[in-house]
């Protein structure tokens, strides 16, 4: 078996028959790559199960699936629907996933879309808070003093954001201050890292602003920080 087999083997291992899957093991004892991608399958397979991955494929999937295939209409493949999917487009979503654990597991985001699509998920989740807004005098000693290293707070307030509380989340390999706010009753999360772990070039003080999913993000990297808002 070579390594194009393995990875046809690999993207239709459920339906592929017993023989093929020595084979595939014989190549994977000799092949590291694959054996990697192996693993790394595995890992997201387990994610999926778990319900770490939104059944909806991440925003800017689809435009790089477009690029990947050249489709006419990448619409066509939302929502999610694997038997639609062409074999090359699940390759070619198998290599992004493979990618942004590459990227997590090396630590830094390579690109909004990557960090948007992590800090989604600490948006969206129901996590409890470790304090909220009036239990803590000093935010930035409470998190200096659970992180290590000092974390500097926007003036959220200028922008009409009352705040709500804070813990430390995990994003990818990096820890982040996580702040959340609300704007009337939309609810706002703030996410704050060491500027190092944005990997992307961005000009100081500059915002980029992304919309995926209906949320809008800003990215802005200030005092050593990076700082991504979810609104
Ligand atoms: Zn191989």
């Amino acid at each position: 078996m070579i390594c194009m087999e393995f990875k046809e083997w690999l993207i239709d291992r459920a339906f592929a028959e017993a023989g093929n899957a020595l084979k595939a093991r014989n190549h994977m004892q000799k092949c590291p790559d694959c054996r990697k991608l192996y693993e790394l399958d595995d890992e997201l397979e387990g994610l999926i199960r778990r319900g770490m991955i939104p059944v909806e494929a991440p925003p800017g999937l689809g435009k790089k699936i477009e690029m990947g295939i050249n489709s006419s209409n990448p619409k066509n493949f939302f929502p999610w629907s694997w038997s639609f999917i062409p074999a090359l487009a699940i390759a070619g979503l198998l290599v992004l996933f493979l990618n942004s654990f590459f990227d997590q597991h090396g630590g830094g985001f390579y690109s909004f879309e990557q960090l948007g699509n992590v800090a989604l998920q600490d948006h969206v989740s129901t996590e409890a808070l470790a304090f909220v807004a009036h239990e803590v005098a000093d935010i930035p000693a409470w998190y200096e003093a659970k992180m290590g290293h000092a974390v500097s707070l926007p003036d959220m307030a200028a922008r009409g954001f009352t705040l709500v509380g804070g813990r430390i989340c995990k994003l990818g390999n990096c820890d982040a201050a996580y702040l959340t706010y609300r704007r009337g009753n939309k609810k706002v999360s703030l996410f704050i890292l060491p500027a190092a772990d944005a990997k992307m070039a961005m000009e100081p003080g500059r915002p980029y602003i992304l919309t995926m999913n209906g949320n809008e993000f800003e990215f802005w990297k200030a005092q050593g920080q990076l700082h991504n808002l979810i609104i």
